[in-house]
């Protein structure tokens, strides 16, 4: 099969691994070699630079992106990440994703994927909000309710998204409430979009516990990243019965044997500007021995390319739940099936959030809005169609969870670019 290089710029580990999926899924698809060329290329990348009045006085000049990876099911899809870890290569390899889940998921929509490299944290909330109107701004001319839906991720939250809304509304002179999903309930929001990421993903591993003939309660599990995925995650997951033994983030780690209480972490990092470390109700642990905590469930939450070639092999899990995007590397993944761990891959477990995200959309267009209990009933049932999918193909064509996952959702954008067929 003939591999166009992808455009230099873009090269970086997050997306060499997406292509590396994207390419094997080619192969096991036997898909034809110019539709592989034209979904190894991002469609069109916005590169922009945000200056930012800072309280001080002084003016720092962030970086930030815009990859639309493509447009063939619908509007494009996808968050916006504040951290000082963003570049260009990362930001197009989550784009790409964001393809494939949009389109496993059955959303009539393309994969996109924005960011600022910056440390959120030192921002005070005024610096904040200057800069995420400039980015807006900026990247105005590229985003909107049919072109481009961005929604919180990294350091990123509903705050943010009202801002973002309320600036691209100016520029238009109206609101428009459908141009960011993710946004405060009052601002036409949807109701259990907060919780979407984290309990789609627990629904996802609940139904696969079915399958396996396992009864999650009494499990332990580990969760990396305590931000709007992981702490609901790991609420949802207590609330099944596991035991949460240790919990992680930017600041440090936790552990407890017993299991940690997470109504108290909760609180504690809500005291804490969202840090665990020093949470008293367990010991600290190492951050980098975290993700080798025996467990029967580990779940990373926060970064890309956390368990790789180097460190695959001490992890003591059963199943890993990845509610972060990219958490596996490819070489990983391979050792993992060697060692008969289960992964529940990223583009299934988390796609909760993408998915709410439509329905907020949806209700944003209609001008009308669901209770919170019909919103979980139909994410539920888009997560079980799109589950029971990929496990009956990961059945036929003896290939794992992650492969059958990028199968449904290649096949499907490729299929879409078939049918549209090629301008001019
Ligand atoms: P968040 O900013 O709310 O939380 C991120 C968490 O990760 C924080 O607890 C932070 O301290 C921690 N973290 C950061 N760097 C770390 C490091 N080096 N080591 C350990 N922990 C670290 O972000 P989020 O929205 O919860 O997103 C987490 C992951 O989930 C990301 O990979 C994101 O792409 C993915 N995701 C998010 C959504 C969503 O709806 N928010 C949807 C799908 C996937």
């Amino acid at each position: 099969m003939i591999e166009a290089p992808a455009p230099a710029e873009y090269d970086s580990p997050l997306y060499r691994a997406a292509l590396a999926q994207l390419d094997e899924t080619a192969r096991l698809l036997n898909l034809d070699p110019g539709l592989h060329q034209r979904l190894r290329h991002p469609k069109r990348t916005l590169i922009v630079s945000v200056p930012t009045a800072m309280d001080d006085g002084t003016t720092r000049v962030f970086t930030g992106y815009r990859v639309q990876h493509n447009l063939t099911l619908g509007p494009c899809k996808g968050g916006v990440r504040y951290h000082d870890d963003v570049s260009l290569g990362e930001v197009a390899a989550l784009a790409m994703w964001m393809s494939w889940k949009c389109a496993l998921m059955g959303l009539p929509y393309g994969g996109a994927k924005g960011g600022v490299t910056v440390r959120p944290w030192e921002l005070s909330r005024n610096e904040l909000e200057n800069m995420t109107r400039r980015y807006t701004s900026e990247i105005a001319p590229f985003i909107g309710p049919e072109m481009d839906i961005p929604a919180p991720d990294m350091g990123t939250d509903e705050q943010v998204m009202a801002w973002m809304m309320d600036t691209y509304s100016i520029l238009r002179g109206y609101t428009v409430h459908g141009v960011v999903t993710s946004k405060p309930i009052l601002l036409g929001g949807s109701l259990f979009r907060r919780e979407a990421t984290g309990k789609g993903a627990v629904h996802i591993f609940e139904r696969a516990c079915k399958v396996w003939r396992r009864d999650p309660a009494g499990m332990r599990a580990v969760v990396q990243g305590f931000g709007n995925v992981g702490s609901v995650a790991a609420e949802a997951l207590a609330a099944l019965g596991a035991k949460v033994v240790a919990v992680g983030d930017r600041t440090g780690a936790v552990r407890n044997e017993r299991g940690l209480g997470i109504p108290a972490l909760l609180a504690h990092a809500r005291e804490n500007g969202g840090a665990v470390s020093g949470f008293p109700g367990g010991e600290p642990l190492p951050l980098e021995e975290l993700l080798a905590q025996p467990c029967e469930v580990l779940v990373p939450a926060a970064l890309g390319n956390v368990i790789h070639a180097g460190n695959a092999e001490r992890l003591a899990c059963k199943v890993v739940l990845e509610c972060a995007n990219g958490p596996t590397s490819p070489g990983a993944d391979a050792i993992l099936a060697g060692r008969g761990i289960e992964v529940l891959p990223d583009i299934l477990a988390n796609a909760g959030g993408v998915t709410v995200s439509y329905f907020e959309w949806v209700q944003d267009t209609e001008h009308y809005f669901w209770e919170a209990d019909e919103v979980e009933a139909r994410l539920r049932k888009v997560m079980a169609r799109a589950f029971d999918a990929v496990k009956s193909l990961s059945e036929e064509k003896r290939v794992s969870m992650r492969h059958a996952s990028l199968m449904l959702g290649v096949s499907r954008v490729a299929e879409g670019k078939r049918l549209r067929g090629l301008y001019p």
